[in-house]
């Protein structure tokens, strides 16, 4: 397949053009390189463009001849999205609707977009369902759930087109060759900082909120490796090829582990006492998300290789110590 992979530089892109190139697919990478890294592409031509660009996105689609668009290219920081909303709508809703324009003028049939369990905002029990009601709590959700809208009407205007949102729980961990992994600058991500704080990378790290109603105070998360998660993107290409209809899929193993627990467990596993500072709650944090993720294991056949906290971890930490960019 001919394949477009807009933000294909990042950390979840850069699986994903791994996995889908080890298959042999044809792939073009576009990414502004702005929190991409050109070596974090193993596959592929990369072509360095913005997707607000839209003389330069317009030869992108024209010569293309693409089958299938994988569209990552995003803003995905929380609190940055509470403080700059206007930046995140632009570049997750605004610049998603200029793809999707091309996309429906050069009749791509096929478009997998990262979304995220930020679009369900507060569940009650902290279980998301892919038909829970969708009340995002701050822009980062609000501006993915305003793309599924656009994408959830254009497939239903435009029987030619076709699309799989994945909603991805909390991504960590590396490649498990060690290839690639995250290298995202000023990471604000659990796992991350706390790998970057038992190598030394930064001095301590910030617990944010003790007083949630959870189990130990602090917020529960669905953590999945980066590596499944890359493989759901390639099940959901091939269902998609097999004529199967668009979907919203959740993204996880279906358990969480609070704050503190992935602490200790960081701790444990690098055998580093970091210093961790206790502080008041991070705006935009729901207490719990864990995904109910039964649909997207019965409708592609996804079969998770890394439901494991310690392996996330490790291969987390194994990146961190030998990171080559
Ligand atoms: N968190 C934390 N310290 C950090 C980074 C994150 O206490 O340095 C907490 C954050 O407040 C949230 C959870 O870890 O409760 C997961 O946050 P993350 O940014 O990893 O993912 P999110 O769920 O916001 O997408």
């Amino acid at each position: 397949m001919r394949i477009l992979i807009t933000g294909g530089a990042g950390y979840i892109g850069s699986h994903v053009v791994k996995a889908l190139g080890k298959l042999g697919h044809e792939i073009t990478i576009v990414d502004n390189l702005s929190t991409g890294f050109q070596k974090a592409v193993t596959f592929g031509k990369l072509i360095v463009a913005d997707l607000s660009d839209r003389s330069k996105m317009e030869d992108i689609f024209s010569t293309g001849n693409f089958e299938a668009v994988v569209h990552f290219a995003g803003s995905i920081v929380v609190p940055e999205s509470v403080a700059e909303p206007l930046r995140y709508y632009q570049n997750n809703t605004i610049n998603s609707h200029s793809v999707m324009t091309l996309c429906e003028k050069y009749r791509v049939k096929n478009f997998i977009f990262s979304s995220t369990a930020a679009v369900y905002g507060m569940p009650g029990d902290g279980v998301c369902r892919e038909d829970s009601e969708k009340k995002p709590i701050n822009p980062y959700g609000q501006s993915k759930l305003m793309t599924e809208h656009m994408l959830r009407d254009l497939a239903f205007s435009n029987k030619n087109f076709h699309y799989v949102a994945l909603r991805y729980f909390n991504v960590s961990g590396a490649d498990p060759e060690g290839q690639i992994g995250q290298s995202f600058p000023k990471a604000t991500h659990l796992i991350k900082a706390a790998c970057e704080a038992a190598t030394g990378k930064r001095t301590h790290m910030d617990l944010f909120g003790t007083d949630y109603p959870t189990k130990d105070g602090t917020c529960v998360r669905d953590y999945i490796h980066v590596s499944d998660l890359a493989e759901a993107h390639v099940k959901a290409l091939e269902y998609l090829e097999k004529g199967g209809e668009s979907q919203a899929l959740n993204c996880g193993y279906g358990h969480g582990f609070s704050v503190k627990e992935v602490i200790s467990r960081v701790k444990e596993i690098t055998g580093v006492n970091f210093k961790v500072n206790e502080l008041p709650r991070r705006p935009g944090d729901p207490a719990s998300l864990t995904a109910e993720s039964s649909r997207l294991i019965q409708l592609t056949g996804w079969k998770p290789k890394f439901d494991d906290l310690n392996l996330i971890i490790k291969s987390a930490y194994e990146w961190e110590k030998n990171r080559p960019y």
